[in-house]
């Protein structure tokens, strides 16, 4: 019965360590989804249109006369997507 009793206490321990590897997966992931919405919050509002600046001179875009954010700045300067990497 000794064999037996270790084979239980064995499959106890994985089944505790796998729960916990999932808590700290599930953590993690919380984190990582929490950073991705952020980046997302911050680029949706840099490309948004409203407080859009150009990022040369720094002015903000000014509107066209239909309302829709203008693609060149005061200074001429044409409106540019932000890098993709970071
Ligand atoms: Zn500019």
């Amino acid at each position: 019965m000794k064999t037996h009793d270790e084979g239980e206490k064995d499959k106890l321990g994985d089944t505790l360590h796998h729960k916990k590897k999932a808590d700290e997966d599930r953590y993690f992931a919380e984190r990582e989804a929490a950073a991705v919405q952020r980046l997302r919050d911050t680029g949706a509002a840099a490309s948004a249109g409203t407080d859009a600046r150009c990022p040369r001179c720094g002015q903000p875009f000014a509107r066209t006369a239909a309302g829709s954010p203008s693609t060149i700045c005061p200074s001429g300067h044409t409106r540019e997507d932000p890098p993709a990497s970071r």
